[in-house]
């Protein structure tokens, strides 16, 4: 019997089990792939406070890992959680079965997916939803990248380094990157803007040929040759374990409190799978923080409730 497991290791379930470790509650995380979460498709991250020049993500979550393993009352597992039981604090994996008195759910998110004819079939083969894991891939290639947001901002500057050209897809007329990330994607020669245009479908054989793209208002069909499709277009929550059993809003995010409880007491969320507006390791590692304490306290006061 585990005080608190902690399903997801990512920023958030990191931090999490660095304040129940210290506070010397019996922990265990369980994380089905590999520990630093969604993160680590990310190369660099600038934004996080005292590293003025970046960091890279592996570097970053790397420490958070060893500083958590220091702790005596903290064990990490690689096992996939398939079922959770909200109420009674069990839980199964592919190879065991835990309970615990309280649960911190930090499952994070997965790329969203286009849903266009050709995009699973070349998924892996020139469609790819990682620059930092398959840039190396595509030197001196065209490549399409769709999104608008930051992300897209990000990873195109990152495949430009790589890549002849870089054209980036946006459904609107404006990205919703920052402007510092704008700014820096319109100094880059290499990078130029299909805009107000949708990808419908993607072609090819063995590898990615061509996608073609549809003008948002004339509806314009036009096919343009490449090498490859990044799909940046935001991300899904990984919330399936909970649903029906969790409080979720119709995005599939979990609905919190601002002690990071969830509807169901002694079950805590953090994350990129919570419900919020800033989706940054900064505040993962925040709401991790606070749904440690607040299991913490949870824990200290159950006997009373
Ligand atoms: P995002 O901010 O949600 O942006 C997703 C983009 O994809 C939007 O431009 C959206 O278009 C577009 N989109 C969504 N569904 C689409 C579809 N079906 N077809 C075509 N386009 C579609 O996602 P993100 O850029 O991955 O970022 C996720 C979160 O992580 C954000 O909160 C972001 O700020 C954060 N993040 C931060 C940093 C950083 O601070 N350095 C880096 C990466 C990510 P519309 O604009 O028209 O809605």
């Amino acid at each position: 019997m585990y005080d608190v497991i902690i399903v997801g290791a990512g920023p958030a379930g990191l931090t999490a089990a660095l304040y129940t470790g210290r506070s010397r509650l019996k922990t265990l995380i369980l994380e089905k792939m590999a520990v630093g979460g969604r993160i680590l498709l990310t190369e660099t991250v600038d934004n996080y406070p005292g590293f003025p020049g970046g960091i890279g993500s592996s570097e970053l979550t790397g420490r958070m890992h060893e500083q958590v393993q220091k702790l005596d009352d903290v064990e990490i597992r690689a096992q996939e959680v398939l079922e959770l039981e909200c109420g009674a604090k069990k839980v199964r994996t592919d190879s065991a079965e835990y309970a615990a008195q309280s649960l911190i759910i930090a499952t994070g998110a997965y790329p969203r997916k286009l849903n266009v004819p050709g995009e699973e079939m070349l998924t892996g083969r020139g469609v790819s939803y990682c620059a930092t894991c398959d840039a190396p891939f595509f030197k001196e290639k065209n490549i399409i990248v769709v999104g608008g947001g930051n992300s897209v901002a990000e990873e195109a500057l990152y495949l430009s380094r790589y890549a002849r050209r870089v054209t980036i897809v946006h459904r609107r007329d404006e990205l919703r990157a920052s402007p510092l990330l704008q700014e820096e994607l319109r100094r880059e020669p290499k990078i130029s803007f299909l805009l107000s245009r949708v990808v419908t479908a993607i072609h090819g054989g063995q590898r990615v040929e061509a996608v073609t793209t549809r003008e948002v208002s004339t509806k314009e069909e036009v096919k343009v040759a490449c090498d490859g499709v990044f799909i940046f277009i935001g991300y899904e929550p990984d919330t399936n374990l909970v649903r029906n059993k969790l409080h979720l809003d119709d995005g599939g995010f979990i609905i919190t409190d601002r002690t990071m409880g969830t509807s169901q007491k002694g079950v805590f969320a953090c994350g990129d799978c919570c419900q919020k507006t800033l989706f940054q390791v900064v505040t993962a590692c925040a709401e991790g923080a606070q749904a440690a304490d607040s299991a913490y306290k949870y824990l200290s006061t159950k006997g009373q409730q």
